[in-house]
Parts: C-alpha cells; sequence; structure tokens
C-alpha cells in the first residue's frame, strides 16, 4: 500500500493508482526519481505512474487541485534536471511505453514514455526508421518537444519535422488531439518548442525506408587541420550523410592507442543511409586523413544506436550554441579547450546541421536555429560530487574560448532553464509566438 498523501486530491489518486503512487517517503521514490544527471537533492512530494491517458488527465487534475506543480518524466535525460521536481509531483511515464508500427501509412505510434532504442528496433523489423538522436534511453517526447538531432537528420530533418501529429493533456485534464489542422498553434509549439505545454501522450511520427546504412565511429589525433577538415567534408556530402564529430577525452579503450587514454582525441560519428555501393566516395575525404581507428561498416540502422544510461549519477554542465565549420585556429581552440579540462569525461560536440534541417522555414516550427552551420557543445561530467565545482568552472571557461556561451542556442542541450537560456533558445518571433501559445494553452511542468 502507498504512504497516504497529505493532499486530499492525491489521496483520491492513491487509491485510484494504489502501489503505481508513491510520496516522498516511499521507500521505491529515490530509484524511481533518479534522472539521469545528479545535482542538489531534489525530492518529489509525489510520483504517479499513469497506464492510460484518461489516468494521466487525472493525475494532472489531482494535482491542480492540490495546488501542486508538476513535472513530466519520460527517458530522464535531461540536462537541466527538469524531470525531476523538489516538492511538486513528477509524472512518470515510463509504464507508457508501447509503440505500434503502421507499415501502411508509413506511421509509428509512440506512447509518451517511449524511448528512441525501443521504436527504432521495432521500426526497423520494418526496414522502416524515424530519426532521432544518437542514443537509444532517450525518451522521445523529451526529445521531440525540443528538436531531435542525430543520425538521419540530414536526409531527413530534425525529429520534429517528422512528428505528424500527437494526444496531449492540456493542464486543465482535457485530452486533445494536435497536427496540422488541429489545433495548429499547439502543434508549431510542440515541435521545438521545448516541454511545459501539456503531457504528450502519443506521438504519431513519420517513418522512411531505411535499412543497412554504412556507419559507425573514425578517430584520429588531435589535428586542428584534420578536425576542420572533417567538420566540413560532413557539411559539404550529400544529405544522405548525417554526422557529428567530437573532440573528447580519450576514454581507455582497447581500440584507441594506449599513449592517447585521457588525452584529446577527434572521433566522429557518421551514418550514410544512401545507396551502400556510394558510401566509399563519399567517405572518402575523411579517410583521406589517416584514421587511427575506422569502425565504419554497413549494418542494419538500428545497430547504430548503443544503450545508453537510465541514471547515470553524473553531474557537470553543458553549454551549448552555434558555430561555424571551424577553421585550423577555431579547431585548435577547442582541442585545446579540451586538454586543458578538469573533468573526468569532456568533450565539444560539433553536429553538422544543414541538408533537411535547413530546408524547413526558421518560423515554420518552433525550433529558429535551422539556419546554423554547427551545433557546438560542451559538456563536462563526474561522478564524483566533489569535483562538480571545478567541472563547472571549466564548461564556464571554454564555453566563453569557443564563444557559445551567447546567442542561439538548442534547448534541449541547456542545462538551465533560467529565463535567459530560454531567451536564447527562443529567440525573437519565435519566443513572442511561444510566449503566446502558452498564454491560450496554460503552461505546466517544472519551467512554467
Ligand atoms: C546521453 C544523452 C544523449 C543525448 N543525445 C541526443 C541526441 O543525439 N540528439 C538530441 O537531439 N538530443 C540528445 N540528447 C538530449 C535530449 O534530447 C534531451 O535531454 C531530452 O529532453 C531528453 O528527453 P527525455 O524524455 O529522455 O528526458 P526527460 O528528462 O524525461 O524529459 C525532458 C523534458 O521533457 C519533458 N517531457 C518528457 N516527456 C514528456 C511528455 N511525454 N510530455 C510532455 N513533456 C515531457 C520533461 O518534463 C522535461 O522537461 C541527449 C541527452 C543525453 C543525456
Amino acid at each position: 500500500m502507498p504512504t497516504v498523501s497529505p493532499h486530499p486530491s492525491l489521496s483520491a489518486l492513491a487509491d485510484a493508482f494504489g502501489d503505481r503512487l508513491l510520496t516522498s517517503v516511499s521507500p521505491e521514490l529515490p530509484a524511481l526519481a533518479a534522472t539521469v544527471f545528479d545535482g542538489d537533492p531534489r525530492v518529489p512530494a509525489a510520483l504517479a505512474r499513469p497506464r492510460t491517458t484518461a489516468e494521466v488527465s487525472d493525475a494532472v487534475r489531482a494535482a491542480r487541485d492540490a495546488g501542486l506543480p508538476y513535472t513530466v518524466r519520460s527517458g530522464g535525460h535531461s540536462y537541466a534536471r527538469s524531470s525531476v521536481l523538489d516538492g511538486g509531483l513528477v509524472l512518470d511515464l515510463r509504464l507508457m511505453d508501447g509503440i505500434r508500427v503502421d507499415r501502411d501509412t508509413r506511421i509509428g505510434h509512440a506512447q509518451g514514455g517511449a524511448t528512441a532504442g525501443a521504436y527504432t528496433g521495432a521500426a526497423g523489423e520494418h526496414g522502416l526508421a524515424t530519426g532521432f538522436g544518437d542514443t537509444g534511453s532517450v525518451g522521445i517526447a523529451g526529445l521531440t518537444l525540443g528538436g531531435g538531432i542525430g543520425f538521419l537528420s540530414r536526409r531527413d530533418g530534425l525529429t520534429l519535422d517528422n512528428l505528424a501529429g500527437a494526444e496531449v493533456v492540456l493542464g486543465d485534464g482535457r485530452v486533445v488531439e494536435t497536427g496540422p489542422d488541429q489545433e495548429p498553434d499547439l502543434f508549431w509549439a510542440l515541435r521545438g518548442g521545448g516541454a511545459g505545454l501539456g503531457v504528450v501522450t502519443r506521438l504519431d511520427l513519420r517513418l522512411q525506408e531505411t535499412r543497412d546504412v554504412v556507419g559507425g565511429m573514425l578517430a584520429w589525433r588531435p589535428d586542428p587541420h584534420v578536425l576542420s577538415d572533417v567538420v566540413a567534408a560532413i557539411a559539404a556530402a550529400p544529405d544522405d550523410l548525417s554526422g557529428m564529430v567530437n573532440v573528447m577525452l580519450a576514454p581507455p579503450a582497447p581500440f584507441l592507442p594506449a599513449d592517447l587514454h585521457g588525452k584529446p582525441v577527434i572521433m566522429a560519428l557518421v551514418c550514410w543511409s544512401g545507396a551502400p555501393r556510394d558510401a566509399d566516395d563519399v567517405l572518402a575525404p575523411l579517410r583521406a586523413h589517416a584514421p587511427l581507428v575506422d569502425l565504419v561498416e554497413a549494418k542494419p540502422y538500428p545497430a547504430m544506436f548503443g544503450g545508453g544510461p537510465d541514471t547515470a549519477g553524473l553531474r557537470g554542465a553543458t553549454a551549448t550554441g552555434f558555430t561555424d565549420v571551424p577553421d585550423a585556429a577555431a579547431a585548435a581552440v577547442m582541442i585545446d579547450a579540451v586538454r586543458t579540462a578538469t573533468a573526468p569525461q569532456a568533450l565539444v560536440n560539433l553536429r553538422i546541421m544543414g541538408g533537411e534541417i535547413a530546408r524547413t522555414g526558421v518560423e515554420e516550427t518552433a525550433f529558429a536555429h535551422r539556419d546554423q552551420a554547427v551545433m557546438t557543445t560542451i559538456a563536462g561530467m563526474t561522478s564524483e560530487p566533489d569535483q562538480e565545482a571545478d567541472v563547472r568552472a571549466w564548461v564556464s571557461e571554454a564555453s566563453a574560448r569557443i564563444a557559445v556561451d551567447r546567442g542561439p542556442a538548442y534547448v534541449n542541450f541547456l542545462s538551465g532553464a533560467a529565463p535567459a537560456d530560454l531567451a536564447r533558445a527562443f529567440p525573437g518571433r519565435t519566443g513572442e509566438r511561444l510566449r503566446a501559445v502558452h498564454a491560450q494553452y496554460g503552461s505546466v511542468g517544472a519551467n512554467a
């Protein structure tokens, strides 16, 4: 039996939810309230695990009646930790992880708690895919609401560009369907506007024919000319090549020379989804730099996804913005920033935009950064709480050197949700329209 909540409306919810409603004193709460990133202690007043849209609606109404702020938790990968709320209600959607692939309509239906990896596996059985990011454990809802950039983005656009419709529970508990012709303002805002506009209980996503791809990792020693050329080569490649390039402290992996462990290394992750026979030509400019490691090979698309963490107990920070394709001088600054990192895990991540991402108008969705060249993110992580301050200081210093501490930013890679962060994610007319949609539909969640 759950511990009875002090809020009468939550007690009623406890009667309906049984052991799927936990309170702050439930022994199972800490494990279920944990997210991928750790930090200041946050103890929710309650955590509800709905199984149906009707139960989500009941939980939203109960929170409103109790005057309790609430937030939604799906994959738990928010860098800003916005899916856990001190003293509020967490709506944990992980029991709503159903996925249905409709071959005829080429639409994948995912419940609000489904993960990218599970969906990709299910769609892959039909030779179909919707592009997400690079990590299987990321929640589809959180990813799509902010954007979704990954292995198919230059071919198919961001994940949000493939959203065909959604079911949403609004802040007053009403359930609405949204799509291009239904609640169009809400549909506009859900595509890139981030969380906070209700609980998305179902996403309908367009699927594309995607069977074997040629993809994997290439690594080089930390040479600024190589970094510059590799990023430029991906940017100039046909749209069927998507990729990202990391400058990072090399992990002690057996496939990397031992003298590089703990030192900066350049690692690209690429995915060619065009005709396999063309892969060698497309990848030739990357291979021309004699990679130390070349693990690129033909594989079924789902094999591009590693598992990924559910909870990692990691602390640290990210800083994100957009840059040009770095020339050798800018690349040298990036490599030097990683060389001087005080974080055990430190990286500069360069995601090459362009292709289909850039073909949608900047104001057509709430993702305002389509004309940018490279999404550049710095991340510093540690599992040691007493190193957190040093790691944060390094991220802050590196972000100033690389100039991603200002200007436009991708909401899903921000590690804060302060007004100044949100102004970077939603600048100008996008921000104005998003505020109007929030005023119309009501804001919910930790960032409301
Ligand atoms: C290891 C790792 C790899 C990543 N890789 C990529 C990548 O390749 N590409 C990329 O674009 N991003 C990537 N991200 C960033 C990721 O897109 C965001 O962190 C995203 O918000 C995570 O969604 P989630 O559901 O897992 O997280 P959560 O923490 O559960 O949710 C994130 C936000 O969305 C809200 N939310 C979640 N579900 C719902 C719902 N059903 N309805 C309404 N609101 C909801 C939450 O309240 C919260 O505010 C990565 C993050 C990590 C940690």
